[in-house]
């Protein structure tokens, strides 16, 4: 689960790590009484949306009074902002953080995440600080220094001294800088986030270290033990299509290709999506219905399918184990029925009750085709998805 700016620096304060003061605006107004009450001269106005780059797209407003704090918000809220991370279609501002301005000596890179080949969290750290750093780790990957922490003696003092005298800093500032690691790594392991990215991290002009930006990205499976956290999330942010899915128990993913599947268990959904690009072509989704799925969920998943205009035609390749292959095939008639299915559809059935279910399909009136195995199902589908 991602988290906004405004909220990922409210949990650094809790974990004592520096940031500018501020708080978050919904409107010009709000914006401006947080700018009155702020310990400042200069002011920053940054666009809250769930992507970086902000400060490129002119999401991030450096301004001299509380009045332009206001002007800049009005300009900002309602706006669609456009940055690398965003896709073309960019992401709406509903929500400003306004904050103090800081003095910047320098700008750093430091990011905690998870090593997924080595099975423990690492720590990156770059002078390179306040750009892009995937363009850095491309160019010049050297420039990126990192250090990975044994889960089972934690982070190490030296390890940060080490980061502090590669980054050019001398032993002061490298103390300081390792302090502000060992609780940024508490942070990490006590929200169970799985990624923290500070870009920059700032040297400010009376040498202290300050999260001058905050990207927080929290493990979904921890959220159980974080109710406070899981109340953070921010649908607005979310794609709407996923949001609908996850009130109906789907697990679904919109994908870029035009071809709509709905497939009943993970590993099957998987090894279809495989078959679909092995047949060239690419999916539209991933939406496993589940091993269990009732008429009511073979239902709401056709209408999140149908509401996706990318999708030409839709594949249902079902195995039935629990779920039998003729409760499906009435479930599918069903839906189809009450749904506007408007696409070609191509069915694959097979397992327990599938003569049942092939039947009822055939029997149904209604427009499917039935598919002989996954290869005649992908390749049929993707013969029709080519026609258009
Ligand atoms: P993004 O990563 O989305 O572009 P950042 O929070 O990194 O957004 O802000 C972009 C740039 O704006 C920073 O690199 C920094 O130069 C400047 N900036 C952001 N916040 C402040 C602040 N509180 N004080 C001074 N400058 C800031
Ligand atoms: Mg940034």
């Amino acid at each position: 689960m991602k988290l906004h700016e405004y909220q990922a620096k409210e949990i650094f304060r809790k974990w004592e790590i520096p940031t500018p003061e501020g708080a978050v605006a919904f409107s010009g107004i709000e914006a401006l009484q947080i700018a009155k009450n702020l310990n400042a001269t200069k002011y920053v106005v940054k666009a809250q949306i769930h992507a970086g780059g902000r400060g490129k797209a002119g999401g991030v407003k450096l301004v001299d009074s509380p009045e332009e704090v206001r002007t800049a918000t009005e300009e900002l809220i309602g706006k669609r902002l456009v940055t690398h991370q965003t896709g073309p279609e960019g992401k709406e501002v509903l929500k400003v953080l306004v904050e103090a301005a800081s003095s910047i000596k320098q700008e750093l890179y430091l990011g905690v995440l998870v090593d997924r080949n080595l099975n423990r969290p690492v720590i990156m750290a770059s002078a390179e600080g306040g750009m892009e750093i995937e363009e850095v780790a491309k160019q010049s990957p050297e420039k990126i220094f990192k250090e990975w922490i044994d889960p089972l003696v934690g982070f190490r003092s030296f390890q940060g001294m080490k980061l502090g005298f590669k980054l050019g800093f001398d032993a002061k500032l490298s103390r300081k800088l390792t302090a502000f690691l060992g609780k940024l790594v508490k942070l990490f392991e006590g929200v169970d986030a799985s990624l923290t990215e500070i870009n920059p991290l700032v040297l400010t002009e009376e040498d202290e270290f300050i999260a001058l930006d905050a990207k927080l990205t929290l493990d979904d499976n921890g959220l159980a033990r974080h109710p406070d956290l899981a109340e953070l999330r921010d649908i607005t942010e979310e794609d709407p299509l996923e949001v609908e899915a996850s009130k109906h128990n789907l697990n679904y993913i919109k994908l870029d290709g035009n071809i709509g599947c709905m497939v009943n268990g993970a590993g099957l959904a998987m090894a279809t999506m495989d078959m679909i690009k092995l047949s060239g072509a690419e999916p539209a989704n991933f939406l496993d219905v589940g091993g269990g799925a009732s008429a009511e969920m073979v239902e709401n998943a056709f209408r999140i399918l149908m509401s996706d205009k990318n999708v030409k035609a839709v594949l249902i390749n079902i195995f039935g184990g629990i779920l039998r292959c003729d409760t499906l095939a009435t479930g599918v008639v069903e839906a189809a029925k009450k749904v506007h299915v408007d696409r070609p559809i191509i069915i694959r059935l097979e397992g327990t009750n599938v003569e049942e279910g092939r039947k009822i399909l055939n029997e149904s009136g209604l427009d499917f085709q039935v598919a002989d195995g996954m290869k005649d199902a992908s390749e049929k589908i993707v013969s029709i998805v080519k026609s258009f």
